[in-house]
């Protein structure tokens, strides 16, 4: 059995063969000792390691790991995931948000990374969990789909008041902008949740837009577990990349590139 395994600082992402067929697999980064543990009583495997965490995984096993950086893995599992949709391009920006956002230019089979945010995943679950309380992202992103972000958001024809704005009306001009200070009856959680995830989504989004300036594509590929089960976070994204002038493509299990380019390195 041939194992990639990509030890984020939020989630292990693990993709493996079995009878010939990938297997993807994910655990929360406090489950380390039990992912190593399935490792250690596997029979005959050969292993791959990437991410900030695989340091502590490898420091687990009891059978030497190959380790990989973590932007070369999620290069080549990334370049696998898009051949096998058949949508691989000569070039093209990837995203990735993760716990954090990093973001790379791939031309002529050489990744570059370009830079990055601090607005990420990470964010997503801290902010939403300090305005609400709640600490599930499964329910954080259920509750952000039924929100509406109108009553938080300033909007550049908000602004733009009986003027006609130089750039379009519908931009958000200041996230959780408006005045907030006036609504006298109490902001929903929902509210919250969604203007949270339009933060992180357009933050993401302006920052990838602008990086794609110095890359010959305007193909953004989104990947990382943000997106997971997260339409709303899809849906800001694609409008606001798209809106730029630039194209979001998102692949499917996207959030394994990295274990995927990990395996595929062996
Ligand atoms: P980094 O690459 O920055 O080191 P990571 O690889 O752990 O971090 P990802 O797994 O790509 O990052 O994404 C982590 C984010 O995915 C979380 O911050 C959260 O927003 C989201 N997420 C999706 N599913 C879950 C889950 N079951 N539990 C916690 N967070 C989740
Ligand atoms: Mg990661």
């Amino acid at each position: 059995m041939i194992v990639g395994i990509d030890a984020g600082g939020t989630l292990i992402k693990v993709a493996y063969t079995k009878k010939g067929e990938v297997h993807f697999e994910k655990y929360p980064i406090a489950e380390i000792e039990q992912v190593a543990d399935w490792v250690n009583n596997l029979v005959d495997c050969k292993v791959c390691v990437t991410g900030g965490r695989s340091g502590v995984l490898v420091s687990l096993l009891d059978q030497p790991a190959q380790e990989m950086v973590e932007f070369e893995a999620t290069h080549l599992g990334v370049q696998v995931l898009l051949e096998k949709a058949g949508t691989l391009e000569d070039a093209y920006l990837v995203t990735n948000v993760g716990t954090g956002t990093s973001i790379h230019c791939i031309q002529d089979n050489m990744q570059e990374r370009l830079g990055g945010t601090g607005v990420g995943g990470g964010t997503l679950v801290g902010l939403s969990h300090l305005l609400t309380g709640v600490t599930r992202y499964d329910e954080i992103v259920e509750l952000a789909s039924r929100g509406s972000r109108d009553r938080l958001d300033l909007k550049v024809k908000d602004i733009y008041e009986d003027k006609e704005p130089p750039i379009s009306g519908e931009l958000t001009a200041s996230n959780f902008g408006q005045n907030l200070f006036a609504i006298s009856d109490g902001v929903t959680k929902e509210e919250l949740l969604a203007a949270v995830i339009g933060l992180v989504g357009e933050t993401v989004s302006t920052v990838s837009v602008q990086a794609a300036r110095q890359c010959r594509s305007s193909t953004i590929v989104y990947i990382g577990s943000s997106f997971i089960d997260n339409p709303l976070l899809k849906e800001v994204v694609t409008s606001y990349t798209i809106l730029r002038g630039s194209i979001p493509v998102f692949p499917d299990n996207g959030e394994f590139s990295g274990a995927m380019g990990a395996m595929t390195a062996l």
